[in-house]
C-alpha cells in the first residue's frame, strides 16, 4: 500500500536563486510552499558566480526583471541579514572605442563617466593600462555563498519547507514525484537551471537549451586600495545586452577578437568582484555544449592571471580556489514555459540569473496566482 502523498499549494523544484525567488514570492502570498533540491544545500550556479547584480547593463525584459530583482535583493538583504552593497559597477576602459560605447550609454542614462583619476581612486589599477572609465549606477554586489545560505535560512523561518537530498523524478501540474515520495501541488515551478533537460527533455530541446560552462577562480592579492565595486572591462561591453545597440560595440568586438584570438577563443569576460574578506573573484571563460567537458584547461586560468597583472597595480596574486560553474544557455535570454496549466518552467538562459532571477520568479508567481489560483489546500493568494 502506498503512503498518501503530501500536499502543498506551491512546489518548487530547485533551490537556486530562481527557486528561492519563487519560494519568497509564494510565502509572501500566504501559500504553503515546499522547495525540493537533490543536493543537501544549494551548490549550483547560484553560489558559483560573481555575486554581481548587473542591472544597468541589461536591456528589454532582462532590465524589467532586473529592476524588480533589485528591490527584492535590497529587502531580502535587510530581512535575511546578508552582505549586499549598492556600489554600482565600475568599467575600466582601455581604449577610445570603449570610451565611445560608455559615452553613448551615459547619454542614455544610469551610467556616469569617470576620468582616469576617478577610476583609480575606486580601483587599484595600473595608470598606464586605462584611458578612463564609467560607473553603472543601479548595480549591486553580494557574496553569493553567504547570500544563498542566508536566504534558505530566512525562507525557512518564514515557513517555507525545504526538502534537500531529494531528487525530483517527474513533474506534472498536479503532482511532483520524488525519491522520497510524491507531493500533490496546486502549482509546480521547475527551476532546475540547465538540468531542465533531465526532467523535461523535449521542452528543453524545443527551447534549444544547452549548457554553458565557465572557469572561475578566487585569489588573494596585495593591492594598494580595495575595489569599490565590481569591475568590468571591454570584454564585458561586447557581452551585455544593453551595449549591443551602439555601432562602436561591433567595432570593439572585431578589434578585441582580431587582437586577442586566444582570449576570444576562451570567450573571455574579463571581470572582477572583491569580497568583504579582501579576496577577488576573477573570470571567466565560456564553453557551450549539450554536456561540456568537466576538465578545466589551465590556459583559461593563465589568461585570467596574466590579464589581471596587465590591468591591476599588483605585487602578488595567490590563487585560493578554482571551480567550474554551469548555467543554461539558449538563443532567448529566458526560458518561460507552461507546458500544462499550473506547471511552469523558468530559467535565465544567458548567465544573468543572479541579476534577473528574483524578478523572473516574481513575474511567474504573479502570472500563476492572479490568473487561476489552484490551491491544493487552503492557500491565500
Ligand atoms: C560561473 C558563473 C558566474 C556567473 N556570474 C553571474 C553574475 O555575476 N551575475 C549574474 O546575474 N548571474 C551570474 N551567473 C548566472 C547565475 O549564477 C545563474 O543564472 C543562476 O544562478 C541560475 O539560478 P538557478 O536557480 O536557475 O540555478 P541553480 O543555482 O543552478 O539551481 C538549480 C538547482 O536545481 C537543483 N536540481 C536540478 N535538477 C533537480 C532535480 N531533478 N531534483 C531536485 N533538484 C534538482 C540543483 O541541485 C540546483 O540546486 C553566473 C553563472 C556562473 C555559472
Amino acid at each position: 500500500m502506498h503512503a498518501e502523498a503530501a500536499t502543498a499549494d506551491l512546489v518548487i523544484v530547485g533551490a537556486g536563486i530562481v527557486g528561492l525567488g519563487a519560494a519568497y514570492a509564494g510565502i509572501r502570498r500566504g501559500l504553503r510552499v515546499v522547495v525540493i533540491d537533490r543536493t543537501d544545500r544549494p551548490v549550483g550556479a547560484s553560489i558559483r558566480n560573481f555575486g554581481h547584480l548587473c542591472i544597468g547593463a541589461q536591456g528589454g525584459s532582462a532590465r524589467e526583471f532586473a529592476d524588480v530583482s533589485r528591490e527584492i535583493w535590497l529587502r531580502l538583504a535587510k530581512d535575511a541579514g546578508f552582505w549586499l552593497r549598492e556600489s554600482g559597477t565600475l568599467v575600466a576602459a582601455q581604449s577610445d572605442d570603449e570610451i565611445e560605447i560608455l559615452q553613448s550609454a551615459a547619454a542614455d542614462g544610469d551610467v556616469r563617466m569617470l576620468d582616469a583619476d576617478e577610476l583609480l581612486q575606486n580601483a587599484p589599477l595600473r595608470r598606464d593600462a586605462i584611458v578612463g572609465g564609467a560607473l553603472i549606477t543601479p548595480d549591486l554586489q553580494t557574496n553569493p555563498r553567504e547570500a544563498i545560505s542566508a536566504l534558505v535560512a530566512h525562507l525557512g523561518s518564514l515557513g517555507v519547507e525545504f526538502r534537500f537530498r531529494t531528487a525530483v523524478t517527474a513533474v506534472s501540474a498536479k503532482r511532483v514525484e520524488t525519491t522520497r515520495g510524491a507531493i500533490d501541488a496546486g502549482v509546480v515551478i521547475v527551476a532546475t537551471n540547465h538540468d531542465v533537460d533531465q526532467l523535461l527533455p523535449e521542452l528543453a530541446e524545443r527551447a534549444g537549451l544547452v549548457r554553458c560552462a565557465l572557469d572561475m577562480m578566487r585569489v588573494s592579492v596585495s593591492v594598494p586600495r580595495s575595489l569599490a565595486a565590481p569591475l568590468l572591462t571591454g570584454w564585458s561591453l561586447v557581452r551585455y545586452g544593453r551595449f549591443d545597440a551602439y555601432a562602436a560595440t561591433a567595432r570593439l568586438r572585431e578589434r578585441l577578437h582580431g587582437d586577442h584570438p586566444e582570449l576570444a577563443a576562451l570567450d573571455l569576460n574579463q571581470m572582477y568582484t572583491q569580497l568583504p574578506d579582501g579576496s577577488l573573484i576573477i573570470g571567466d571563460s565560456h564553453t557551450k555544449a549539450g554536456q561540456p567537458d568537466p576538465f578545466q584547461p589551465e590556459a583559461a586560468f593563465d589568461a585570467f592571471l596574466s590579464e589581471m597583472r596587465g590591468l591591476f597595480d599588483i605585487d602578488r596574486i595567490d590563487v585560493l580556489e578554482r571551480w567550474q560553474g554551469i548555467y543554461a544557455a539558449a538563443s532567448k535570454p529566458f526560458l518561460i514555459d507552461e507546458p500544462e496549466p499550473g506547471l511552469y518552467v523558468i530559467a535565465a538562459t544567458t548567465g544573468i540569473g543572479m541579476t534577473c532571477g528574483l524578478g523572473l520568479a516574481e513575474h511567474t508567481l504573479q502570472n500563476a496566482f492572479t490568473r487561476a489560483p489552484q490551491l491544493a489546500q487552503g492557500g491565500n493568494p
